[in-house]
């Protein structure tokens, strides 16, 4: 089941990215704190209440050079395309303006709850402000203050009552992948040639007016599930060609699968942009393939595959875990052997490890390489235990966590997945003092 997604839309100056802000909370400051990552303060993952949300602040998605109308036309035009609920935010201070009500005429047209918000109302006194926003034609407002945190929870669970009915399927173990990667890498053709050779199945949710986003097949008894397929494949729209909007994009799939595919240009080789974009794939901790499109453009020799391998080792370092595949969405070469791949990261991005295997492994480590000390003090490790899946994750028990070193910890991380096939998955260690 994709998490639904809430976008905040309105003119510029009424208060959206500090309500993107107030929202995201905690979550943003961990994820700026993160070094090597630019980050992109216009999409976060965030609860309330139990319901996981995806949360877009159209306002930070620049257009270029149009003018000011347009752009917050495009803006609203981005939040129908994207969201299940949409925010439509005011600010009490200014009243209704022009541009407020050229927001309003847009999301007229959406067939998506849209709630009205109206911002910085910061004291009870400014509450009789609210009523004139009655005339934009969106019901009852909520009045709001970003700055102070006032009436934030009364919206949000407004927006919470609005998501679409839990279409998740209990026992659905179909493996939920997307295909992410800066515009024009071949995404949309690898969709259509990879959905060619499948067969797909049309779901009869009956009554939802939601775009079917994700798209199901079969690969024999196995059954796939293609993230934010519709996203792809219709285009055209201004807002499409930039930056902000592609890593959005990328962004909102990776949390909706279990494998995500790093789609690379052969033809143009590594970019900058192609970084940022995996690197937020590997934050996420889900599984990873780096696919390599257009394969069929290169002139090659005995070296052209293993020299782009090296390239990628290179530039994606950190992804030193991700199975590396050579396709071309026109040829479809290798293209059959995707579903297969993917199943396999899965299933290692799934897997579970006894402790006492777990155990013998690092023990056995430990006898080849002892534990490094510090100031006459010498790591101690007492026990290892797996404690979640997706991505693995183990907690390692030890006298005094600040003696693991890094390069101690990654050997010890080399040598569990030597010991067991993590191939496509990142594993987190985590050491903690035992009591
Ligand atoms: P955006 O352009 O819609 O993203 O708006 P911003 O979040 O950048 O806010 C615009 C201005 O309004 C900033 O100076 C904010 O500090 C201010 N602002 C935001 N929320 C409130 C609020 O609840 N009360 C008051 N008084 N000012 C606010
Ligand atoms: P997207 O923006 O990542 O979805 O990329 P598209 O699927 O729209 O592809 C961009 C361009 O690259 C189109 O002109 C495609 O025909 C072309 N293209 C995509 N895959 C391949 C491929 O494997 N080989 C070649 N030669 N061209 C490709």
């Amino acid at each position: 089941m994709s998490n639904p997604t809430v976008a905040i839309v309105g003119r510029p100056n009424v208060g959206k990215s500090t309500i993107f802000n107030r929202i995201a909370g905690e979550r943003i400051s961990i994820v700026e704190d993160t070094p090597g990552v630019t980050r992109d303060r216009i999409y976060t993952h965030s609860e309330w209440l139990g319901h996981n949300f995806n949360l877009i602040d159209t306002g930070g998605i620049q257009i270029g050079d149009e003018p000011f109308l347009e752009e917050i036309r495009d803006q609203a035009e981005l939040a129908i395309d994207e969201a299940d609920v949409i925010v439509f935010l005011v600010s009490a201070r200014e009243g209704v303006s022009d541009a407020d009500e050229v927001v309003a005429k847009i999301l007229y047209k959406a067939d998506k709850p849209v709630i009205l918000a109206v911002n910085k109302v910061d004291n009870p006194e400014l509450r009789q402000d609210i009523y004139d926003f009655y005339s934009l034609g969106f019901g009852e407002p909520f009045p709001i203050s970003g700055s102070h945190g006032l009436g934030l929870g009364d919206l949000l669970d407004e927006i919470i009552s609005k998501f679409p009915e839990d279409q998740a399927n209990e026992e659905d173990d179909a493996i939920r992948f997307s295909l992410i990667g800066r515009p024009n890498v071949g995404k949309s053709s690898l969709v259509n040639a990879i959905l060619g050779e499948h067969r797909v199945i049309v779901s009869d949710i009956a009554g939802t007016t939601r775009d079917a986003i994700d798209t199901r097949f079969t690969d024999g008894d196995d059954e796939f599930v293609m993230v934010d397929t519709a996203g792809m494949r219709k285009k055209g729209k201004i807002y499409e060609n930039t930056e902000r909007y592609s890593v959005m994009r990328a962004m909102k799939a990776i949390d909706n699968s279990n494998v995500v595919l790093v789609v690379l240009n052969a033809e143009e080789g590594i970019r900058e942009q192609d970084k940022r974009i995996a690197g937020y794939a590997h934050e996420a901790g889900r599984g990873i393939i780096i696919v390599v499109n257009k394969w069929d453009t290169l002139k090659k020799d005995n070296h052209s595959l293993s020299n782009f391998e090296q390239a990628i080792r290179q530039e994606f370092a950190y992804l030193s875990y991700a199975p590396i595949i050579f396709v071309s969405a026109v040829t479809k070469q290798r293209l059959s052997q995707l579903p297969e791949l993917i199943k396999k990261v899965d299933h290692n991005h799934r897997r579970r490890i006894q402790s006492s295997a777990l155990n013998d492994v690092l023990m056995d480590a430990i006898a080849v390489n002892p534990t490094p000390s510090e100031n006459g003090k010498r790591l101690r490790v007492y026990y290892g235990t797996q404690v979640s899946t997706e991505p693995p994750t183990f907690v390692i028990f030890v006298n005094d966590p600040d003696l693991m070193h890094f390069s101690y910890e990654r050997f010890l991380e080399n040598k569990i997945r030597e010991a067991f096939d993590f191939e496509g998955t990142p594993v987190h260690l985590i050491e903690r003092r035992r009591k």
